[in-house]
């Protein structure tokens, strides 16, 4: 299958590109992404027929279904990756919390986040496409904590391939940053810049488009590319684990085959979401997407009200900082699942210039057919935490906002609703620990110690490791100075 711009074509680029093209230069005319040329279908009999797979067959079986044009034996290997999650024969465990609630747990991978769903493959076979056609590649990544720690580990020391990665210093929690900047693969670069990610991610849009900055890397024989949920080789792999997470609640017996179910996702670039609405494009029994945000509310209006709005919005930080976003990329794809590319070059260049845009009455309910929404507060997201703590479930403070808007934003409360959990009680022990336990915020190493005590659950290696190993790239600059920084590292 081939893959087409969000914003049409300008003449200059390629009608359609491969998937390799696709993610290897993942900008495409007037600054619009690749999107699938079509969806594929599973299939009457495909959910039937998985039934009993295991999480890398399944896998394959959907991959098929896009006939990307990757080697079978790059795939598979991309695939192994992970075997190397905690149960390497679930790596994605779904845990019943509530009597109609189960939480799908993506955080089981090397970073504790579920960025690793994507990633981990992803640097596989991004490595491997690149090896094939003897380039060499630049990736660069700009997190507001979990992508990057993912995309480093992905990418460390494999060929044909170096990585800069930006985050906002302060930004991120203490593990996050202490993840990147103990980096030592020596194709990584890691930089904290003095401002927020959606600073760190016009940046990075900035540099991917700016033709001086490609010649300067293309004297060197480099080209550039993104990790960022902008590239569709990160959204492919993120259709995986909703088609597995249904198929569990029926092997659990939560549901029967063919009922439909929530989808319930924190978003921020919603990456996660959209690889939700491509598996129910795709045929998977889903009743609705429930979007959950921060204070960081604009997605919640968007789909509430049919505003994009960013006129008077700044980022406001909250203890979800996955999640603390105002421009969210993905929503362009749906704009143009939606309504084609022609509206949604109108709309994004309308985002882009006025900060704003409005829906149709008819379009805003062709969105709201598909999803609803709500936000939590930090202390909202608390509450919640302390009442699924109480009965057994630990959870970090991203997952809690879906909580919230399980309560808020089901229309149909005789459904089963599968919450998405995205990150690892350790990458945010702080508040949890406060939340839980009382007392101050601590650093989080001290919070980390006290809820393993106090909660009798395991630090795991990858986190606790980090504690003790020297920090080699600390490095903090303005963003102004980061094309410089970057073209003098590489
Ligand atoms: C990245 C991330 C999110 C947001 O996911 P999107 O796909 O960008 O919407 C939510 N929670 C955590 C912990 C994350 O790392």
């Amino acid at each position: 299958m081939n893959f087409i711009e969000t914003r049409g074509n300008d003449g200059q680029f390629p009608l359609e590109v491969t998937f390799s093209e696709a993610i290897l230069n993942p900008m495409s005319s007037f600054g619009g992404l690749y999107s699938p040329k079509y969806l594929p279908q599973l299939g009457a009999d495909f959910l039937a027929n998985h039934i009993n797979s295991d999480y890398k067959t399944l896998a394959k079986a959907i991959l098929n279904k896009f006939e990307v044009d990757i080697d079978e034996a790059v795939i598979n290997q991309a695939l192994s990756l992970y075997d190397a999650f905690d149960d390497s024969n679930n790596p994605v465990p779904v845990v019943k919390v509530y009597e109609d609630l189960y939480v799908s747990e993506l955080f089981h991978g090397p970073t504790r986040a579920f960025k690793d769903m994507a990633l981990q493959p992803f640097g596989t076979v991004l490595s491997a496409v690149a090896q094939a056609r003897n380039e060499q590649f630049l990736i660069l990544a700009a997190t507001s904590g979990d992508t990057g720690p993912a995309a480093l580990d992905t990418f460390r020391n494999k060929p044909n391939v170096q990585v800069v990665c930006m985050y906002p210093d302060g930004g991120t929690s203490d593990v996050q940053r202490l993840q990147m900047v103990t980096e030592d693969g020596k194709n990584l670069k890691v930089i904290g810049i003095k401002g927020d990610f959606d600073d760190a991610q016009s940046a990075l849009k900035r540099l991917l488009t700016s033709p001086v900055f490609r010649e300067t890397l293309s004297k060197k024989g480099i080209q550039v590319s993104a990790a960022n949920s902008v590239n569709f080789g990160r959204i492919i792999f993120q259709t995986l684990y909703h088609v597995h997470s249904y198929l569990e609640l029926v092997r659990q017996d939560a549901i029967k085959l063919g009922d439909k179910v929530y989808l319930n996702v924190p978003s921020g670039n919603f990456g996660n979401a959209l690889g939700g609405y491509y598996a129910l494009k795709m045929g998977l029994p889903v009743e609705q997407i429930l979007i959950a945000s921060n204070n960081n509310n604009v997605l919640t209006r968007f789909i509430n009200e049919g505003v994009y709005d960013l006129r008077d919005s700044q980022v406001i930080p909250t203890s979800s900082p996955a999640m603390d976003i105002l421009k969210s990329s993905n929503i362009e794809r749906i704009l143009f699942d939606l309504f084609g590319a022609e509206r949604t070059k109108q709309l994004m260049l309308a985002l882009d210039q006025d900060k704003y845009y409005r829906l149709t009455k008819e379009e805003l309910s062709q969105v709201q057919a598909i999803f609803a929404a709500d936000f939590c507060s930090d202390e909202e997201g608390q509450a919640y935490i302390k009442q699924a703590y109480d009965v057994g479930y630990l959870m970090d403070p991203h997952t809690a906002t879906c909580f919230k808007v399980y309560e808020t934003s089901r229309k149909n409360p005789t459904l089963k609703t599968i919450v998405y959990s995205t990150a690892e009680w350790t990458k945010f022990s702080p508040i949890i620990a406060k939340t839980l336990f009382g007392g101050e915020l601590t650093a989080d190493v001290n919070a980390l110690k006290r809820i393993a005590e106090q909660g009798k659950v395991v630090i795991p290696p990858q986190i606790a490791s980090l504690l003790t190993k020297p920090q080699l790239q600390d490095k903090v600059i303005a963003k102004e100075q980061i094309e410089e920084e970057i073209v003098r590292s590489l």
